[in-house]
């Protein structure tokens, strides 16, 4: 029997807006199946601009993908911003990644959830049908997946084994699932700043990191993580002004992962500073220094320097908080953030990882000076999410590092953008 789609937490709505810009911006691997489905279609080099249809991914390795043009555009995208393959063979014919897009599903125990890429301004600026009129699809495209990546059921139920939590220990999927909706609950709690739930949730995840959880199972996880939650909310301060300012250490590594969270190389938004190794290198530079104007690594961020990134702003008004809101906990519940949905990153390690999102929206969100907070944020966002979960460059042993040793200042990064 195939697995249930379990509802987001959270009032999260979507329609394609047909902007075309996930067709320019990404690359779209094909499965074998997918591959052959569109030779057969009979595309004409004339019909696609002199192109192939299907290319070798890369050139070594064995994967195959969509053709792109010079601009980063898919080859089936027509001038008037419509997909070829859908106007000429159906919607059913284009390959999964397409139709599921701006969709993640994520096999978790015996259900499935339900991730959303904020990249997609529709899904970061809520337009469209609430997520329950999807479900039809979801259902569709989660019948797909489990072939496509040829999952079966293991003896638990499950289709995929839990996340690790870092050091190789797993806990079993009511347990990851238990600690999963704990973070959920805190990050759901409206009536706090979204900067002091996250400053919250990192307090409960150090004290679970520190403790033995080899005996602690079940009944008993959830009450220690009620407990530890009751401890934060004690000890953690409410006010962000409160926290010392980051270390110089955590100011520069926090600058480089801006620089790679906020850098776009394919497709139109390609930032002008990445036009060759030289620029490439002095925009690395202008990071780690983190003075005069920001290198455009993103054609979507506005010209700013980097003293207008740490200029405060005041606390977020109610609409921009709601976004936030939103984001965490769909990123949250839907396991986004670890396992097979994030390159095979450890729970604990890729939830730091997603925390850190918030300074560096803020951050980003500062650099568009004239405009409205809830904009900027949104805007900002859409940079951000492009790449997490997505960025494999996030999982290499340098960024490990790099998030490791920024690890223990998160807390003073999230407040110290927050004010
Ligand atoms: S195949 Fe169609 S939907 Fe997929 S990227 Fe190309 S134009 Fe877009």
């Amino acid at each position: 029997m195939p697995l249930p789609i379990k509802s987001l937490p959270v009032v999260q709505n979507w329609d394609c807006h047909a902007t075309g810009a996930c067709c320019k911006e990404y690359r779209i691997l094909l499965s074998p199946e997918e591959a052959q489905r569109i030779q057969a279609q009979g595309w004409t080099r004339e019909e696609l601009d002199g192109r192939e249809p299907v290319v070798q991914a890369s050139t070594f390795g064995t994967g195959l993908q969509l053709n792109h043009r010079a601009d980063g555009s898919c080859v089936f995208l027509s001038d008037q911003g419509r997909c070829r393959i859908h106007e000429k063979h159906g919607y059913e014919t284009k390959p999964l990644p397409c139709r599921l897009y701006p969709f993640i599903l994520v096999p978790a125990g015996v259900e499935w959830r339900v991730g959303m890429r904020f990249a997609c301004p529709s899904v970061a600026a809520n337009r469209g049908r609430s997520l329950p009129e999807h479900d039809a699809d979801l259902r569709l495209f989660a019948a797909e997946l489990v072939q496509r990546e040829k999952l079966s059921l293991q003896t638990d139920g499950s289709l995929t084994p839990p996340p690790r939590l870092d050091n190789g220990e797993r806990l079993d999927w009511p347990d990851t699932l238990r600690l999963v909706d704990g973070f959920s609950a805190i990050v759901r709690r409206t009536k706090e700043p979204v900067e002091l739930r996250l400053r919250k949730c990192l307090h409960v995840m150090t004290s679970m990191r520190q403790a033995n959880l080899s005996d602690v199972r079940g009944k008993r996880l959830a009450e220690l993580f009620q407990l530890l939650t009751s401890a934060a909310d004690q000890e953690v301060s409410s006010s962000p002004t409160q926290l010392p300012r980051p270390t110089w250490t955590a100011r520069i590594l926090f600058r480089q992962a801006a620089a790679l969270f906020t850098r776009k190389d394919h497709g139109p938004f390609r930032g002008e500073g990445l036009s060759g190794p030289f620029a490439r290198l002095y925009a690395a530079w202008r990071f780690a220094r983190g003075t005069g104007p920001v290198p455009r690594l993103h054609k979507r961020l506005p010209e700013a320097t980097f003293e207008d990134a740490e200029i405060p702003r005041g606390p977020l008004p109610a609409d921009a908080e709601a976004v936030l809101t939103r984001y965490y906990a769909v990123k949250i519940s839907s396991l986004q953030f670890c396992g097979a949905a994030s390159f095979g990153m450890p729970f604990w390690r890729g939830f730091e990882l997603l925390v850190l999102t918030y300074p560096l929206v803020m951050w980003a969100s500062r650099l568009y000076r004239d405009t409205p907070r809830e904009k900027a944020i949104i805007d900002s966002l859409t940079v951000i999410d492009d790449h997490f979960g997505f960025n494999r460059v996030l999982v290499t042993f340098r960024q490990q590092l790099s998030l490791w040793m920024m690890a223990g200042e998160l807390s003073r990064l999230i407040a110290w953008y927050s004010r």
